[in-house]
């Protein structure tokens, strides 16, 4: 049993203690003190079903024993030298995420890897990386992106919630996302003939020199709220950026390592080809490791100039991503991904005929996203029904996470080993809870 601090001591602490811009979830703050694969324990010795893996992070489950034994093994033989000294799991991982890039058999193969320890980071790589190969300097975004904090991330991430006024963030515009359920063009797919794709034409010679460095999009927006795009969307975007001299950047952090299901990489759904990948969050199970993958000459780039990244590339995190990619292998994850997110998805559906309150469904496997609206036919966001929906999950032990600049939209993205029992204890939890919101 737990006999540390108790979480109102925690919490003291944390007010006086931890910088306020640390933000926490639910009313009443959740202290969580153990894992184990799906579930989480607070203090009080209370299970939780996690249907947010520490934000879609805890890719094969907590505490995984194959994980956490690399990681214990590891540590207990070298933290830490930095990758100045050769070490072999550097080596060993860089090999086996190369050999689940999409083959191109038109192009150099996506084989070189830069290992940092945050998505926000890996996202300045490839941005660096693009401005170094194309000589250009302007990015374009999605709109409703998240794609970190840093000061470049946080210029192409566009929600304004996530924008410090006071931050500089010059050199990127942004274009509109296909984002159906709110078209941005006020459209209806597939009478649209997707026009919010072929927009970025319009911003690239409008905005920009009309040459750019890259595009940055999530496969499916993962913070904005699991929001799926027309499947010919990125296809028609990646033409017209490399039209204009761009690389094209897979933001992979939430919708790699198979957990949209079908496919190992979100972006494999839309049938495109990325000049360069970046990956975060899932990679390692909850290691601080995030990884950009290119081609050799793009991956050349980044000799221009000495770079360095202290932690990056270091020997715990790298056994911890090894032995993630091994258990998504073994395990059968990414089928399990596409199965019981098929479940999840019609029992979701099956919850919008009886609840007014849900104004849609979508995502892939278990990339998940239920937007709540206070009216179907105006589509307000339903923010404090959202919250509320939170509170309610939690006391009865399941935790969602929400999504969408209204903070309107529910997340759910759990560990990848959650079974059909869970799912089903998930849905109920849900329907019960939208039950009584609506009383
Ligand atoms: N890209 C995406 C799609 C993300 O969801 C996030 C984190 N929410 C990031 C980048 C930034 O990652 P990090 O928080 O590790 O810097």
């Amino acid at each position: 049993a737990y006999d540390g601090p108790s979480r109102d001591e925690v919490l003291a602490l944390r007010h006086q203690y931890v910088n306020p811009g640390v933000l926490t979830y639910y009313r009443e703050p959740l202290m969580v003190v153990e894992g184990n694969m799906q579930y989480l324990w607070d203090e009080t010795g209370k299970r939780y079903l996690d249907a947010f893996a520490g934000i879609v992070t805890v890719s094969v489950g907590h505490c995984h024993p194959h994980v956490a034994q690399a990681v214990k093994a590891q540590a207990g033989r070298l933290q830490h030298t930095t990758t100045i000294y050769l070490h072999p799991t550097i080596a060993e991982f860089a090999a086996k995420l190369a050999s689940k890039m999409p083959a191109n058999p038109d192009g150099l193969p996506l084989d070189r890897t830069y290992f940092t320890n945050s998505g926000s980071e890996a996202n300045e790589i490839a941005v660096l990386m693009s401005r170094e190969f194309t000589g250009n300097q302007d990015v374009v975004a999605l709109r409703n992106g998240y794609h970190g904090g840093t000061t470049t991330a946080m210029g192409m991430t566009a929600h304004g919630t996530w924008k410090f006024p006071s931050n500089p963030q010059s050199g990127i515009t942004h274009s509109v996302p296909g984002y159906c359920y709110r078209c941005p063009l006020g459209l209806q797919y597939p009478s649209c003939d997707v026009k919010c794709a072929h927009d970025i034409k319009n911003v690239i010679e409008y905005q920009t020199p009309g040459q750019i460095a890259c595009f940055i999009g999530e496969p499916i927006q993962g913070v904005g709220g699991a929001v799926v795009p027309p499947p010919e969307f990125f296809s028609i975007v990646y033409d017209i950026v490399r039209q204009h001299g761009g690389l094209c950047i897979a933001d992979e952090v939430q919708g790699g390592f198979g957990r949209t299901g079908k496919h190992y990489w979100s972006h494999q759904n839309w049938g495109v080809r990325p000049d360069i990948i970046t990956m975060a969050k899932g990679i390692g199970n909850g290691a601080p490791l995030a990884a950009v993958t290119s081609t050799g000459p793009v991956a050349s780039t980044m000799t221009n100039r000495i770079h360095f990244n202290t932690f990056g590339g270091n020997p715990v995190s790298m056994a911890a991503g090894l032995a993630t990619m091994e258990v998504i292998d073994a395990e059968g994850i990414q089928e399990n991904a596409a199965a019981i997110g098929d479940l999840l998805i019609g029992g979701l559906t099956e919850l919008k005929d009886k609840h007014a309150l849900i104004g849609d469904v979508r995502g892939l496997g278990l990339m998940l996203g239920v937007e709540l609206v206070k009216d179907r036919k105006t589509k307000e966001p339903a923010s404090d029904a959202a919250a509320e929906l939170m509170e309610r999950a939690k006391q009865r032990g399941l935790i969602l996470g929400k999504g969408g600049l209204h903070g309107n939209t529910m997340r759910i993205k759990p560990p990848m080993c959650i079974t059909k029992d869970d799912a089903q204890f998930l849905l109920a939890t849900i329907d019960q809870c939208l039950s009584e919101i609506a009383n």
